[in-house]
């Protein structure tokens, strides 16, 4: 009887920062400037201002190289380990998108990260948040040597998943990330607050 051609989509792509977990980089430069010569403002500038992040996450960059350069950069005199507890020691959870993750996996929907991000981020994460590990499979920029927006990546994800267009629904709190997804055909939720993304992912008949 229904005409409707479209696909629905069978799985979910769930950016990580700001939709699963929040994050502050203001935490790195305090806890950095706790052991250099200089202050938490002077430090976020120079970090702000450097395109280390950048390189790191788009896998240019191993940890030792990322924590020699940022110490050249920044004065920090500490060592590796406590390093990467600094970068990586930054997220704090979002309850309800995490809850939603565990509804979408207990019906059996695969699910996907889809985060521009860096090994010690993903190191800290594993170690310290379960529901991390529950996901169908992980696209990392810094494994991909692309970030979103660039299509590469979007690309990788088409091939992991085994899904494109309208076959995926994508979650992601930055615009220009949406917005090169909705480009592809894919669904997409550009996320604001939970109670929003919840309710997108029930109209797309997921719960
Ligand atoms: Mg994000």
């Amino acid at each position: 009887m229904s005409t409707v051609t479209s696909p629905t989509p069978t799985a979910v792509v769930f950016d990580l920062g700001k939709v699963l977990l929040e994050f502050d980089y203001g935490i790195v430069a305090r806890r950095l400037a706790a052991h250099s010569g200089r202050d938490a403002e002077q430090i976020r500038g120079l970090l702000d201002q450097s395109p280390l992040l950048f390189r790191f996450e788009s896998g240019q960059m191993s940890n030792d190289e990322f924590f020699r350069e940022v110490s050249a950069l920044t004065g920090y005199t500490g060592a590796l380990d406590e390093f990467a507890n600094i970068f990586g020691d930054i997220f704090t959870a979002i309850h309800p998108m995490i809850d939603l993750h565990g509804q979408l996996r207990a019906r059996g929907v695969p699910t996907f990260i889809f985060s521009n991000t860096n090994d010690l981020a993903v190191r800290h994460i594993r170690a310290n948040f379960p529901f991390f590990a529950q996901f169908t499979d992980y696209i990392y920029s810094h494994e991909a040597g692309a970030m979103k927006p660039d299509p590469r990546i979007y690309e990788i994800v088409e091939r992991r998943t085994g899904r494109k267009g309208a076959e995926l629904l994508y979650l992601d709190d930055r615009k220009e990330n949406v917005d090169a997804g909705h480009a592809r055909g894919w669904r997409v939720v550009h996320h604001q607050t939970p109670e929003q993304t919840i309710a997108a992912v029930r109209a797309v008949g997921f719960l």
